[in-house]
């Protein structure tokens, strides 16, 4: 996934925002990628355009070379569905059914038959075994969003897109969760971008982007990660 000169304006005149100026980044596959910044520096709107929610002034989003802005809103949308995987900072779950449902909700909107291996695979992966009869409400924030992550993989994504995904966890249950970020891509080869706010959970991905006005400040390879 690649970024080519991502332009966003908002509003005109002198209510004029340039939320992002010709950002270019790549995304290498496999990848744990944070994006750090002051609010307001442009994180989410970098990531809502790279993941296709919003449309950029100018510039290109290339998935396997493809510019997503290339495809009809029909074909954009089902290739959201397919090739992307969303997290929230809100866990987004449906109430009236149940976590196993929940979590193979994606496919099942996608008309596609649901291949079992693979949801018990990340099922067990994300520890939620025991967890599949159970409603949303009796679960905890860190075990809602473990299934949000496992909703996020439910379509094998390319791209796996978080927006603050522990700014609703108190620091202990946000360490447990991006570990299990960490996981899915150790076992899975998943690819995350992750907008946080957060520089120790920064500290802990492969890649650390921070902006600054809509700019990208620095790429920094955080190399030897740590535990
Ligand atoms: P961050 O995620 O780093 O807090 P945002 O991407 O949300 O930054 O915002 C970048 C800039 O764009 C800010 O100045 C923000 O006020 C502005 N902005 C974001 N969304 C909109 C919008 N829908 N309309 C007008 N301005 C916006
Ligand atoms: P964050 O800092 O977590 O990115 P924000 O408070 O910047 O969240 O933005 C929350 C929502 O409000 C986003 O959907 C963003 O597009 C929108 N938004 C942000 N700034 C503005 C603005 N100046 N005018 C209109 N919408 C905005």
């Amino acid at each position: 996934l690649k970024t080519d000169k991502l332009t966003k304006i908002y509003g005109r005149e002198e209510n004029k925002v340039e939320a992002l100026k010709d950002v270019s980044i790549s995304v290498e596959k496999g990848k744990f990628i944070s994006v750090i910044g002051p609010s307001g520096s442009g994180k989410s709107t970098l990531l809502h355009c790279m993941a296709g929610l919003d449309t950029p002034t100018s510039g290109k989003v290339l998935l396997n070379g493809e510019n997503i802005f290339d495809l009809s809103d029909n074909r954009l949308s089902v290739l959201r569905r397919r090739n992307f995987g969303f997290v929230f900072q809100s866990f987004n779950l449906i109430p009236v059914i149940d976590i196993y449902d929940n979590i193979t909700l994606p496919v099942s909107l996608d008309n596609k038959s649901i291949d079992k291996d693979y949801i018990s695979e990340i099922i067990d992966i994300l520890g939620l075994k025991d967890k599949i009869k159970r409603f949303p409400n009796e679960l905890s924030g860190g075990q809602q969003q473990r299934v949000a992550i496992a909703r996020a993989l439910s379509n094998k994504p390319d791209v796996i897109f978080a927006d603050e995904p522990t700014g609703n966890l108190d620091s202990k249950t946000a360490e447990e969760v991006i570990k299990f970020f960490r996981i899915c891509v150790e076992k899975l080869g998943e690819t995350i971008v992750m907008v946080t706010h957060n520089e120790e959970v920064a500290f802990t991905t492969d890649i650390c982007i921070t902006m600054r006005d809509g700019e990208i400040l620095s790429k920094r390879d955080n190399g030897e990660r740590k535990k």
